[in-house]
């Protein structure tokens, strides 16, 4: 049996998700007033990937942390992939992921120097008044080098378990 550590990084704006994300993935949970404490933190799921295969995601959300856009590079050290969410009710959050991303390319490379796997996620997309339309999303996704871009909602647990195999699968195929 094989096991792979994927260390994936979960980036994005102050209240975007990001702590329910990992929360909901790690414990099948959504708990409302749910917080991370500040400081850089990680969790751990294990997955059953394949009758050859393990895969140990250890998610690292900055909780917190968000205010310094420029995270430290120990952050970044060693990480395989990321996730980058905005709240699709809010724009800013959106146009903050341009920033997120140049940082992360900047910061985080793969040991043949190309860019680590990223996924972008339109977070709370149960709720009806969505400031980002799908169209603009797709776009910007494919302009900023993105492998993809889903709609979640943490809330609903949607497309939670679907988005992170999707980065797995991407990280694994590399
Ligand atoms: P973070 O600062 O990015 O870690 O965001 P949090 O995980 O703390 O979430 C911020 C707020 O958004 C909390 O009140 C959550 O309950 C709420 N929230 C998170 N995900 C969703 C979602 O999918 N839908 C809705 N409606 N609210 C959400």
């Amino acid at each position: 049996m094989k096991e792979h550590l994927l260390k994936i990084l979960v980036i994005g704006d102050g209240n975007v998700g990001k702590s329910s994300f990992v929360h909901r993935y790690v414990n099948g949970q959504f708990n409302r007033t749910y917080k991370m404490t500040v400081g850089v933190d990680f969790s751990v799921k294990m997955l059953h990937w394949s009758d050859k295969e393990k895969v140990r995601v250890q998610l690292w959300d900055i909780a917190g942390q968000e205010r310094f856009i420029s995270m430290t590079r120990i952050y970044y050290k060693g990480a395989v992939g990321c996730v980058v969410m905005f709240d699709v009710t809010d724009s800013s959050s959106f146009l903050k992921c341009h920033q997120w991303k140049q940082d992360l390319d900047n910061k985080a490379m793969l040991p043949n120097g190309s860019s680590i796997p990223c996924i972008l996620l339109a977070n709370k997309s149960d709720l009806s008044h969505w400031a980002v339309p799908a169209d603009r999303i797709e776009t910007f996704c494919k302009a900023n080098g993105f492998f993809t871009w889903m709609a979640t909602s943490v809330k609903d647990n949607k497309n939670i378990d679907e988005a992170m195999r999707s980065l797995v699968k991407e990280i694994l195929s590399i």
